[in-house]
């Protein structure tokens, strides 16, 4: 049977060029990087080559980049790393109701653990941030702003260029999960003022169980791992070598290929979207018509539920999702939906397909014969129909 993955926000293959960068890590070259021979100083010196690349496409020095286990640790030890360092200036964090979980379950452990106080931004019907709700919620004890750059479900870019100016004129720190922007979109942390940015490897098609935190100097933050004094002593433990080199040739390879990957991805989608809509009534884009990245498309099929969907799409072949792989199971309506405002039976009737650069215009005409027939199928069965 056809194989058509269409579900690149929840996770990417490693390519076959990152592996290969990877392999001698695993095996000849598998010194500890403290080690002070030549076996361990291999290590080492791959380690700050990687660093030395990863800080080069996001515009800044090796030395403000930390490596850790992937994007969720990123946005745990921006969050409590700097709540913890700055309980003496402030309790209050701004953050946004459409974040992933790993920036808003943190946000949540501050209130609870700590007594912060967090202010949830609302959103537009694009998922978009409203630039004077978040100058409005600004506090004297306001000590962080952490919005995402793209949201991994509907794609939506937020204005981050803009957010930094408002944290900067207020001293506030600036944090931006930017795991579903990098490799999409020019992320350069000089340019748009970034504080503190996360990245996580899986998503660019690195390995699993690697990321890093941009880490701006002079930026007070608490250790997340304590130990040894690896990651200027934030973040101990013996670094993950062979991922840390999967992951910067990840990042070598997205940067170069960005452009073309942009040009296909959005063929696929205007082609995957206007090839459902002719045929079928009643679907709804879900997200910015152009303000996101292009290779993420979250559609509400009206009368059918997600997760039905899933499931026989996964019998032609077809893997996609309904909202983030970390809520989908749950049968709870996407958060990030129900801030758009978006009908709750909307919501629940949605499928986020999202590309990568290994799918092909057959990929999607496969999918523009299989899906309307099933979706057609579902709503003859379905209740609400
Ligand atoms: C996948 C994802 C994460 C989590 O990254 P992991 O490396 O899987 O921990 C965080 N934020 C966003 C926006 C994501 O898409």
């Amino acid at each position: 049977m056809k194989r058509v993955y269409l579900d690149h926000n929840a996770t990417t293959p490693v390519s076959k060029e990152v592996l290969d960068a990877m392999m001698p890590y695993f095996t000849e070259e598998y010194g500890n990087a403290s080690s002070v021979y030549s076996l361990g100083q291999n290590a080492r010196h791959a380690i700050d080559e990687s660093r030395e690349i990863i800080g080069n496409a996001i515009g800044t020095e090796a030395a403000d980049i930390i490596f850790t286990s992937g994007g969720t640790e990123s946005d745990n030890f921006a969050i409590k790393g700097v709540a913890m360092a700055n309980l003496n200036k402030g309790r209050h964090v701004i953050t946004s109701a459409v974040e992933h979980m790993a920036v808003l379950e943190p946000c949540r452990f501050i209130e609870k653990e700590l007594g912060f106080d967090v202010t949830y931004l609302s959103v537009d019907k694009y998922g978009m941030v409203d630039l004077n709700q978040l100058k409005d919620s600004i506090r004297k004890d306001t000590i962080l702003i952490s919005i995402m750059f793209a949201n991994n479900e509907t794609g939506t870019i937020q204005p981050v260029k803009e957010i930094s100016k408002i944290a900067a004129a207020n001293k506030i720190y600036f944090h931006t999960d930017a795991v579903q922007a990098l490799g999409k979109l020019p992320v350069d942390v000089e340019e748009l003022g970034i504080d503190m940015c996360s990245f996580s490897g899986h998503k660019i098609y690195g390995p699993k169980g690697i990321g890093a935190l941009y880490l701006r100097k002079g930026v007070k933050i608490a250790a997340f791992q304590h130990g040894g004094h690896h990651e200027r002593s934030k973040r101990a433990g013996t670094e993950n070598v062979p991922g840390i080199v999967g992951f910067a040739k990840a990042v070598e390879i997205a940067r170069r290929d960005m452009k073309k990957n942009e040009a296909l991805f959005k063929n696929l989608t205007k082609k995957m979207w206007d090839g459902l809509n002719k045929n079928m009534k009643e679907i709804y884009l879900n997200g910015h018509p152009e303000n996101r990245v292009s290779n993420t498309l979250n559609i509400s099929f009206k009368y059918v539920e997600g997760e039905s969907m899933v499931l026989n799409f996964d019998m032609k072949g077809i893997y996609a999702s309904t909202g983030s792989a970390c809520t989908s199971g749950s049968l709870e309506p996407s958060h990030v939906l129900n801030a758009m405002g978006v009908p709750p039976d909307l919501a629940q009737s949605s499928v986020r397909f999202s590309f990568g650069y290994e799918n092909t215009e057959e990929d999607v005409d496969y999918c523009l014969s299989e899906i309307p027939p099933i979706v057609e199928r579902l709503r003859k069965m379905s209740p609400l129909c």
